[in-house]
């Protein structure tokens, strides 16, 4: 059996125990709660990867990795993966991988494209039986994808099945990138406010036969970003980001905060809002899920 490198045993010897003082320090009020948080890391690539070494080095408890690509030599500019582990499936690799550096954290691989139609039930079932006890949805997903219409397909489970999540992306010139917590009825959805997504360079539809810019410096800050904020939702501390921009010219982080479009395109987007309306009627300011 692996060793049990993440026990809660505090020892010197123990990565535990540095994450353990966070809550001496009266950063954190229950540390120890991330061993039953589960997260779906939606794209394993750039930022994706770097997200679940993180999750990982911090002892979340679960992690389900979505991504149907193989390692190529061509990723080598970023971080996480190696030479060596080329044309393995990114989802095999990453699991090799997190499993040696904390065995504790379940690593579950899900090698698929999420956008196929005929997979959307399975896709379906893995988020809303994702949970640590493997009968309650995932806590969070991380869409770490570089596609518009994986994106689409993340918005529409999450506003479905009701499933917080945080988006990312990083621009086909390499030199900027943002994270968003989307949080369905509460803050906007994918598809509620468009122009920011243009305003901010997203790569959204990738030009075919042109090669992207990329650097693994850019696609860690934007995964350090993704995973503090992850932190942060998780274990209840510090101010959740709705949105940190980040432009690596001026080193500038603009941050934003957006409100739901009432006139959202998206129907389901439209029943979260009014659902989060009478929540507000009845509870107030406690309604918010943050
Ligand atoms: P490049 O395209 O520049 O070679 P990449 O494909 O690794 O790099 P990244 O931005 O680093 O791109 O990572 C995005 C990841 O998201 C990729 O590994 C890709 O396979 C994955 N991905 C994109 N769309 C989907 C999808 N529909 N289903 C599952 N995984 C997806
Ligand atoms: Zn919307």
């Amino acid at each position: 059996a692996a060793e049990k490198k993440f026990s809660a045993e505090v020892r010197d010897d123990n990565p535990y125990s540095r994450l353990m003082a966070l809550q001496r320090m009266g950063v954190v009020d229950d540390y120890e709660s991330i061993r039953f948080k589960s997260v779906a890391i939606i794209g394993v690539g750039g930022v994706g990867s770097v997200v679940a070494e993180m999750l990982t080095r911090c002892g979340i408890g679960k992690l389900l990795l979505f991504d149907y690509d193989k390692v190529e030599l061509a990723n080598m500019n970023r971080l996480f993966f190696r030479p060596e582990q080329q044309g393995m499936s990114k989802v095999e690799a990453a699991k090799q991988t997190l499993e040696g550096i904390n065995p504790d954290t379940q690593i579950i691989p899900c090698t698929y494209n999420i956008t196929t139609t005929d997979v959307w039930d399975t896709f379906s079932a893995d988020l809303c039986m994702g949970g640590i006890d493997g009968r309650t949805p995932i806590d969070l997903l991380l869409c770490c994808v570089d596609n518009f219409q994986a994106r689409l397909t993340v918005n529409l489970a999450c506003l479905t099945y009701n499933i917080p999540w945080m988006e990312s992306g990083v621009a086909e010139n390499a030199v900027s990138g943002h994270i968003q917590l989307l949080l369905p009825g509460t803050s906007p959805c994918y598809e509620c406010c468009p122009p920011l997504v243009v305003a901010t360079g997203l790569p959204e539809a990738k030009r075919v036969g042109v090669c992207a810019a990329s650097l693994p410096t850019t696609m860690g800050i934007i995964a350090g970003f993704l995973s503090q904020n992850t932190l942060k939702y998780l274990l209840n501390f510090g101010t959740v980001s709705e949105y940190v921009g980040y432009d690596a010219m001026n080193d500038h982080f603009p941050m934003i905060s957006i409100k739901a479009n009432p006139e959202c395109r998206n129907d389901t987007c439209r029943s979260r809002q009014a659902e989060y309306a009478e929540k507000v009627a009845e509870c107030g300011e406690a309604a918010h899920p943050l």
